[in-house]
Parts: C-alpha cells; structure tokens; sequence
C-alpha cells in the first residue's frame, strides 16, 4: 500500500495521541531539525521541509520559553532539560528569516551548511558572504553537513573520510572559526562514519532520529526530531514534550507501507 504523506502524518498524529498516554516524561536534551522557510526543498515532493514564514514564527514563540541551549556549551549532555534548534543544508533563508527572528528572542541555533553548495554558489543556498556574516551573529553555531551531500553510510571509507575532511577544512578555511559539529545527510550513519567524524576532529553528530538525548548519548550520535512544514504549534509541543518519539520505530511499524 503506498499513502501519500497526508495520509500518513494523519497517522502519525493518531499514533502519536495513542502514544502520549504510554509515555513518562523524560528529562535531557531534545533537538529540533528544521530545514528551509519559505523556499522549496529540492526533491521534497511533499514540500515538508519548507516551512512557511508565519508558522516558524508561531514555532519561535513557543520555543523562547523553554531552556534554550546552545551547541557550543560544554558539558552538552548534563545540563538536565534543554532545548536546541537545528537547521540543514544552509538555505539563504536561514540567515535571512530564521537569524532575524531568533536573534530577537536571543534563541542561539545551528546552521549545518553543505559546504560544495557554497563553493558552486548554489542558488538558494548561503553564498559566502552570508555564511560569513551569518557565522559572526550572536548565538550562531554553524557546523558541516558534508561536501556533497551524500548518504555517507552508502560510501566507502575513503570516501566517507573526503566528505568528512573537505567540508570541515573548506568552512574552516572560509570562517577563520573551528567546525566541531557535524549533521549527516538523510540521517546516513554507521560506526564508521561515526568513527571516522571522531578521528577527523569532530565533536558533536546528529541523526535524524526522534528521541531524547541525556548524559549516556553518543555525543557523535545525538538524536534529533524532524519539525515538517505541516507541525502547528500543538505538535510542535508534542514533539518537544517526546509524543512523537516513537516514530524511531516506524520503519519496522509500517513495514508494508512505503515509505519515501
Ligand atoms: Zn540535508
């Protein structure tokens, strides 16, 4: 049976209903996962990762009052309930939209910035100017997101270990700044990619993987909650509260359903 993603976001709200009433509350680091706002998402055919302006700004409100935490504090995983906010890939939007509205509630996030699509200046994508600027705000942390793009746990060591290298040397080299953080496209991780990201000098990993993180996380394999442009402000509550969780598990769920 294939659904369209309606139909299955439908479900995934029922489910994550039926869930809240099984779940404890936990206590860690919850890490949100946005994409773009206001732009298309190349190859997102059900347009979940461009989020409309006035929504993310329903989002922000909502996110100022929790404890914010920023990826460059120490001792990440033992601060005891905080919230972090992520972007992927580097849209032009992020600095455009996303820092003048995070910069406003003093919201620190992250930008992870696949770096060839600076260097061929992608449209739609930070140029370097912007990625510079955008690096030197307050409470910016950007990190890398690979060379290319690629869904590394499919590569083979060497090729894992370029991607890994040149993004993190070619930012460096860009912002004058040190890259320690690292998101992994498509959520693409093995224990070779993870262990190479440790060898090449990076610090902090994210997944795409609804759930929490505490003081027992791999700090190279923290998890992650993906925010869809279809989340209003009662499921953006349910996500950062851990309802939606379970969707880690949907694979084995919904075996016979595909998925994109
Ligand atoms: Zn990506």
């Amino acid at each position: 049976m294939v659904l369209n993603f309606k139909h299955k976001y439908l479900i995934y709200r029922i489910i994550s209903m039926i869930f809240y009433a099984f779940s404890q509350k936990k206590s860690g680091l919850r890490v949100l996962m946005y994409h773009s706002i206001n732009r298309k998402v190349e190859d997102d055919i059900y347009d979940i990762y461009n989020m409309p302006n006035d929504l993310f700004e329903k989002h922000i409100k909502i996110i100022k009052d929790y404890n914010l935490v920023s990826l460059k504090e120490e001792n990440l995983l033992k601060i005891p309930t905080g919230l972090s906010i992520t972007f992927d890939d580097g849209f032009a939007n992020n600095y455009y939209i996303a820092e003048k509205l995070c910069s406003l509630f003093e919201i620190p996030f992250s930008v992870f910035v696949t770096a060839n699509n600076v260097k061929q200046k992608k449209e739609g994508f930070l140029n370097k100017k912007e990625l510079i600027d955008l690096s030197n705000c307050k409470n910016v942390n950007i990190g890398s997101h690979s060379f290319n793009h690629i869904n590394l746990a499919e590569h083979d060591e060497k090729k894992i270990r370029n991607e890994l290298y040149n993004s993190k040397a070619y930012l460096e080299d860009l912002l004058g700044k040190e890259i320690n953080t690292i998101s992994y496209p498509n959520g693409s991780v093995n224990r070779v990619v993870r262990d190479c990201a440790a060898d090449i000098g990076y610090k902090i990993g994210f997944t795409s993987i609804n759930q929490i993180n505490d003081d027992h996380s791999d700090l190279l394999l923290l998890s992650r909650t993906p925010i869809y442009s279809l989340d209003n402000e009662n499921i953006l509550k349910q996500k950062i509260r851990g309802q939606w969780d379970w969707m880690r598990h949907r694979r084995k769920i919904f075996k016979k359903i595909k998925f994109y």
